[in-house]
């Protein structure tokens, strides 16, 4: 292939996308390297998704045991141990990081355990200084954690922090309202603390059905965590007793043991080397590509968070297999359909949706039809919890096609997954009613829609 060259393939960065994309080439016969700065499997696995679930398993716990005497269980002596549960979900961290290292060591893939940088024309130098050479170069170098520059800022954890705190806060102040800040809401809350969430604007979870939002607001208030909106910080001062004074732009100052921010993700460009070689980067930073991931420069593609298309685990795998196919396979090049991607929030309880909200849907379609399903399932009604799902189907009301649907309550990503492939296909509202029911299921709501 690259003969004249170290290697055929070097990747910086191997997070989801970066080991795909690798592991993907090197099976197809080229000679690859690539370098990781922290941790092998990157945000996914040793400090994202795959965490955040662990704890969301967790958090479950306290609400399921406390249903359980409504179904005639005696729980004595419950209580829960924070560290247990950390050293637990890092040890299985840890497992996986192994299992992705071995995976690409068995593919002949050359590990570099050190950050890499681009310094000439197919060149690339380690941190080690030690200089290599690829005929082609892939940049899955992720996002990290955005912070805004409030004074103090320094005071502030991410949830780069979050998975290793040595105590569940008495009192967080978790900032922004997207899926990461919801998430980590409705953990640190089951697990006993006192959570308030403060966004710059009026809603939360913009991209989601407004009825969705809605109905996370009203169960997330129902149990206990508390909502600032249309709230800027000023300052964090942290106190001689260890606590923390935030002071708002226009609010009275409040006292927390942890303040977090959770207001966005930047791609990782910095030290990259990208104006060496002359990469373009777009107004947030990120790597622009065309659809085949291929950056302005002929021999340099991008694939995952640091592209900032969609930022999801899922996606990023796409993105480096649809690469390492089209550049290395003896496919026809193709590109990764970024259109009606699923998505979840696994907050208490989860939300999942697919396709157009009924906004967007309106907006493009002009006339929708809309079929909601809100009701309590068994489980809450035998457990006296007095908390409803919500299953939302907009159609295109010309065809009845399914432009989208979008669902709150228990197990709602678990059954979303399903639902999305038969939105893809482009399936009519008719397909579910030609459907029989599982019943007594949650699902069966999404074939007994009216
Ligand atoms: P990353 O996985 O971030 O990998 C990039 C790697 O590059 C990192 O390991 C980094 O150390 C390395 N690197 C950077 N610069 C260099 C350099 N110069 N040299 C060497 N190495 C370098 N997505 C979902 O689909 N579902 C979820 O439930 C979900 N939950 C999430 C929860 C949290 C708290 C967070 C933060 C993210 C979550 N995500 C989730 C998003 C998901 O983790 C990312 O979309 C995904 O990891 C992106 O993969 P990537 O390969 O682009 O980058």
């Amino acid at each position: 292939m690259g003969e004249h060259y170290d290697y055929d393939l070097f990747t910086i960065g191997l997070g989801s996308g970066g080991t795909r994309a690798s592991r993907v080439a090197a099976a197809h016969g080229a000679r690859v390297a690539a370098a990781e700065e922290y941790r092998v499997g990157g945000t996914c696995v040793i400090r994202g998704c795959v965490p955040k679930k662990m704890l969301v398993y967790g958090a479950q716990f306290a609400e399921d045991l406390e249903d359980a005497t409504h179904f005639g269980w005696t729980v004595e002596g419950k209580s829960f141990d924070w560290v247990k549960l950390r050293d637990h979900v890092m040890r299985d961290v840890g497992r996986i990081e192994g299992i992705y290292t071995e995976t690409l060591e068995k593919h002949d893939v050359t590990l570099f355990h050190e950050r890499a940088e681009i310094t000439g024309d197919h060149q690339i130098t380690l941190a080690s200084g030690k200089v290599v050479t690829a005929k082609y170069i892939l940049l899955a170098t992720g996002a990290r954690p955005h912070v805004p520059d409030f004074k103090g800022h320094e005071h502030v954890i991410t949830s780069n922090e979050a998975f290793h705190l040595d105590k569940v806060p008495e009192c967080i102040l978790i900032l922004g309202g997207g899926y990461i800040a919801n998430e980590f809401a409705g953990i640190f809350n089951e697990f006993g603390a006192q959570v308030v969430i403060a966004q710059r604007s009026d809603t939360i979870l913009r991209h989601y059905d407004f009825a969705m939002r809605d109905r996370l607001m009203q169960l997330s208030l129902s149990k206990g965590i508390e909502f600032l909106f249309n709230t800027q910080i000023e300052e964090v001062v942290k106190q001689e007793d260890g606590m923390f004074e935030v002071r708002f732009k226009d609010k009275e100052p409040r006292h927390f043991d942890c303040v977090m921010a959770a207001t966005g993700r930047v791609p990782n460009i910095e030290g990259l080397g990208l104006d060496t070689v002359g990469v373009k980067t777009g107004e947030r930073g990120q790597i622009k590509v065309d659809e085949f991931s291929k950056t302005n420069v002929d021999y340099i593609y991008a694939v995952g968070d640091v592209t900032d298309r969609v930022q999801l685990t899922p996606v990023a795998i796409r993105e480096g297999q649809a690469f390492a196919d089209s550049v290395f396979g003896d496919k026809e090049p193709y590109a990764v359909d970024h259109t009606c991607i699923p998505s979840a929030v696994f907050s208490h309880p989860p939300i999942a949706a697919v396709g157009l909200n009924e906004r967007e849907a309106k907006d493009k379609y002009g006339q929708v039809a809309v079929y909601t399903s809100d009701f309590r399932p068994m489980k809450n009604v035998v457990a006296d919890r007095n908390e409803r799902s919500l299953i939302k189907m907009i159609c295109d009301g010309a065809s009845g096609k399914i432009l989208g649907i979008a669902m709150i309550g228990p197990d709602a990503p678990e059954i979303m997954q399903a639902a999305a492939v038969a939105v893809k296909a482009g399936m009519n509202k008719a397909d579910f009613d030609a459907t029989t029911a599982i019943h007594p299921t949650v699902a069966e709501e999404l074939v007994l829609l009216r």
